[in-house]
């Protein structure tokens, strides 16, 4: 029997270590290894890019969480979607993005890796009929997010893994907003999985990173090999940091969801909150598919002020507990307005978000004092 979520987060890849016994993975702080005779390697370690044993715990804690058999880690989620792309495509080829797409996953796409010749179509991957439209002769990949960032938008997984299956085509599902704890797409038929580990994995904002995860042999080496000869790896210090993160993550997005369910509550009834964003609404278009694909439905939160721009950002800068910051995930509440910060690339855009629009990432905090505080900042 596979032991539970809980408690692969806390012991999968993290035995007590066969050295001092200290039982929590040490901080390899090495640069290289010594050798027994040239070639006599210890533990199959040479040098720290290719491989840490710090690094190597949290690849397995990973791989575990989201029911792959492999996963490498990298300095950043754009770092991990950097390696993903160019293991698994070549000039020529095209790949679908969300017409909604995180901000710096279209910015890699659009200004970089098109210049070394990858075409590239957004498309509202909600409608599964537009994206099999979208697939042309040299399409490689589909990358999906779901939800996505920061309306919410919701895409059926399984639906897209079938389609995906069906033009032998890759499926990507940067799984970031979910966490393996509240969706897994490997189990429903996606190749692999993109995590910005900076998010709730690490779950405290305290430090930065990647991962991909797969079951598929060829890719996980191929992506090996980029993250080798690339080089773009977390530090031990930063392998430590997601680990210790991790171990709560189950916890800690309970409490995610308690709170932004409550809070959603709340700003529904609210005279000054027009739409709400939030996947658990029945009124929310992909409500069914996130029922069927996700345990829960999340810590992020978006909404409009009946009043516009200016009014939104007002509640941004009266709020006393939600900081107004980008990023999201960590146990702290944070505020953001997506318009002009971290979508502000998208105005006149096909990503264009409504400038009204307010972003919540909803923290562990007292729900009673987040909702006094976000009350108040509505006036
Ligand atoms: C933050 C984020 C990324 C990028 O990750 P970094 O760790 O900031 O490089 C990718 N996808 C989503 C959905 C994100 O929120």
């Amino acid at each position: 029997m596979t032991d539970g979520f809980a408690t692969r987060a806390i012991h999968a890849g993290q035995e007590p270590d066969p050295n001092t016994g200290s039982v929590i993975t040490p901080i390899h702080a090495t640069s290289t290894y010594a050798q027994d005779g040239v070639g006599g390697l210890r533990q199959g370690y040479e040098y720290s890019r290719t491989g840490n044993p710090t690094r190597t715990a949290l690849e397995e804690v990973l791989a575990a969480l989201e029911n792959g058999q492999h996963a490498r880690a990298f300095a950043s989620g754009m770092a991990a979607t950097d390696a993903i792309l160019r293991a698994t495509m070549r000039p020529g080829d095209h790949l679908i993005i969300p017409d909604d797409a995180y901000g710096g996953t279209f910015r890699l796409i659009d200004k970089v890796l098109a210049g070394w010749g990858i075409e590239y179509t957004p498309v509202r991957l909600s409608d599964v009929d537009a994206v099999r439209s979208a697939i042309r002769p040299n399409t490689k990949v589909l990358w999906v997010e779901t939800p996505t960032n920061p309306l919410l938008g919701i895409a059926d997984i399984a639906a897209l893994a079938q389609l995906s299956h069906d033009t032998g085509t890759t499926l990507v599902v940067d799984n970031t907003f979910a966490s393996p704890y509240l969706q897994q797409p490997l189990e429903l038929g996606a190749k692999v999985v993109l995590h910005s580990t900076t998010k709730y994995l690490g779950g405290h904002s305290d430090v930065v990173g990647g991962a991909m995860i797969t079951s598929d042999e060829q890719l996980a080496s191929d992506v090996a090999f980029l993250q080798n000869s690339a080089g773009a790896v977390p530090g031990p210090f930063d392998a430590f940091l997601t680990m210790r993160g991790l171990k709560t993550l189950g916890v800690r997005m309970d409490r995610h969801c308690a709170n932004a369910e409550r809070i959603v509550a709340a700003l529904q009834s609210h005279p000054k909150v027009g739409r709400v964003y939030y996947p658990g609404l029945e009124s929310h278009p992909g409500h069914e598919v996130a029922a069927k694909q996700m345990n829960q439905f999340g810590g992020m939160v978006s909404f409009t002020h009946v009043d516009g721009e200016q009014a939104a950002l007002e509640v941004c800068s009266r709020t006393r507990l939600f900081t107004l910051a980008e990023s999201l995930g960590g146990i702290e509440s944070l505020v953001e307005h997506p318009g002009k910060m971290t979508h502000a690339s998208t105005a006149g855009s096909l990503l264009q978000v409504p400038s009204e629009l307010v972003r919540l990432s909803v923290g562990i905090e007292e729900v009673d004092d987040l909702l006094d505080d976000l009350l108040s900042a509505l006036g």
